[in-house]
């Protein structure tokens, strides 16, 4: 496939930064993709401060949950059209630092540091060239999230249905609605993992997905509205599993 027949621009960024760089060389409206920016613009460095601080309270609170256990879990929040913040991998989130927040683009490259992004702020790269309108991104290694993805796994998705808390998620009014949370193959390769996702990507009204055996990706215009789809995600998750119990 040639990027002027990709579906998306992050399809292409996809396959062409990843998988076949040398494909294509002509001029398309994904290259800002394809040109890493490596210095903060001014607009980021202004917002910067405000954003590292967001996420670690936020990541605070979300550790408190038991979400992150081990060290596991990433946050971000973007910065503009090009960069987002994100912790920096290896870190307890409960106890983060203006200092564990850094900066990379939508490449999932540093930025204007030494400190070296986890290998899945890749993944929080490929939303927010995906979707303009997505202002955070936060993922979660909870018990109920990883026992959910492998329990459901078989079918690729874990069908919502029914809940009120249904109407967490922006757009859906009502609990007599379902959502079909995708769940994908765990994967090391971040760039092919990342090729499974985009065929995901274009169900409408989506926030979220799992990975199998690993846990939870949740996002929304901003922090607050992330904060709500990933809560709601995991309270119902949460309840198919007690159903299950129940009903065996
Ligand atoms: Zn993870």
């Amino acid at each position: 496939m040639t990027c002027a027949r990709s579906k998306s621009m992050q399809a292409c960024s996809i396959q062409c930064r990843g998988i076949n760089p040398n494909e294509d060389t002509q001029p398309h409206a994904a290259l800002r993709y394809n040109s890493p920016m490596l210095t903060l613009t001014t607009v980021a460095r202004t917002k910067l401060p405000d954003c590292a601080q967001s996420i670690v309270d936020n990541a605070a609170e979300l550790a408190a949950f038991g979400w992150t256990p081990a060290t596991s879990s990433n946050f971000s929040l973007r910065l503009d059209e090009q960069l987002l913040a994100v912790t920096v991998s290896g870190k307890d989130k409960g106890k983060l630092t203006t200092a564990d927040i850094m900066v990379a683009n939508l490449q999932g490259e540093a930025v204007e540091t030494d400190l070296r992004p986890s290998a899945e702020t890749f993944l929080h790269s490929q939303l927010y060239a995906r979707f303009p309108d997505i202002g955070c991104v936060l993922h979660t290694h909870s018990r109920t999230q990883t026992v959910a993805s492998r329990l459901f796994a078989w079918q690729g998705y874990v069908r919502l249905a029914g809940m009120e808390l249904l109407k967490a998620f922006r757009g859906h009014q009502t609990h007599d609605a379902s959502i079909d949370l995708p769940i994908l193959p765990n994967q090391q390769d971040m760039r092919l993992l990342a090729t499974q996702i985009e065929a995901k990507l274009g169900a409408p009204n989506l926030y979220g997905y799992l990975i199998e055996g690993h846990g939870l990706y949740a996002w929304g215009r901003d922090m607050t509205e992330a904060r709500r789809h990933l809560e709601a995600f995991e309270f119902l998750l949460a309840c198919e599993l007690d159903l299950r119990n129940l009903r065996a």
